[in-house]
C-alpha cells in the first residue's frame, strides 16, 4: 500500500509507504485527503484507515526539479533508443553520452540519451555524425511530471491518475 503525498498547494511531491504516511500524519505534518476504504489497521485503541492521499501543511519547492537518473532518462526518452528509434525495456537500454565522456562529455540531461546496446556499441566514442547516426531529438532537461518523478505503477489507485489527469494523456 502506497500513499500519494501532496504539498500544501496540492502539488504532488512523492509517493511513500503507508508506514511513512502514518508518521507524517501522527507527527502533525499532514492531513488526510482520501483514505483506502477497504484497508484498515488496528492500533492499540483505534482502528485506522490507510491514507490514499495526504496533503502536507508545508510547501516543497525543490521537488519541481527532475532528478537526473538512469530511470528518468529512459522515461524522458519514452524508452526509445534515440538512434534507431525502437522501443526497449529498461533492462535492454543503456545510457549514451552524445559527446563521449572520453572527450569531455558531461553526465547531464543535455548530453545523455537512451540507446540500445547495438547502437551504443556502434556509436562508441564518436560524435553522432562521425558514426553516421542521427539523434531522434535534442536531449533536454524534462519538465516535472508525475510519471517521471513519482514512478507511478499501473496498479496504483485510479484516483491518483485522475489527480494528474493522466487518463486523457
Ligand atoms: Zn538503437
Amino acid at each position: 500500500m502506497r500513499t500519494l503525498v501532496l504539498d500544501s498547494t496540492y502539488f504532488p511531491v512523492r509517493i511513500v509507504t503507508w508506514q511513512k504516511a502514518m508518521i507524517l500524519l501522527f507527527t502533525g505534518r499532514a492531513e488526510i485527503v482520501t483514505e483506502y476504504d477497504e484497508r484498515k489497521i488496528r492500533g492499540v485503541s483505534h482502528t485506522f484507515s490507510l491514507p490514499k492521499i495526504l496533503r502536507l501543511y508545508s510547501r516543497h519547492k525543490s521537488s519541481k526539479l527532475v532528478r537526473f537518473s538512469r530511470h528518468n532518462i529512459f522515461w524522458r526518452d519514452n524508452f526509445t533508443c534515440q538512434y534507431c528509434h525502437n522501443k526497449f525495456s529498461a533492462s535492454q537500454l543503456t545510457l549514451d553520452h552524445v559527446l563521449p565522456q572520453s572527450r569531455g562529455g558531461k553526465n547531464s540531461w543535455e548530453n545523455v540519451v537512451s540507446a540500445c546496446s547495438p547502437c551504443n556499441t556502434k556509436k562508441s566514442d564518436k560524435l553522432p555524425h562521425e558514426a553516421r547516426m542521427k539523434l531522434l531529438k535534442k536531449p533536454v532537461r524534462p519538465k516535472w511530471s508525475p510519471q517521471i518523478c513519482l514512478r507511478l505503477k499501473k496498479d496504483d489507485p485510479e484516483e491518483w491518475f485522475q489527480w494528474f489527469s493522466l487518463k486523457s494523456a
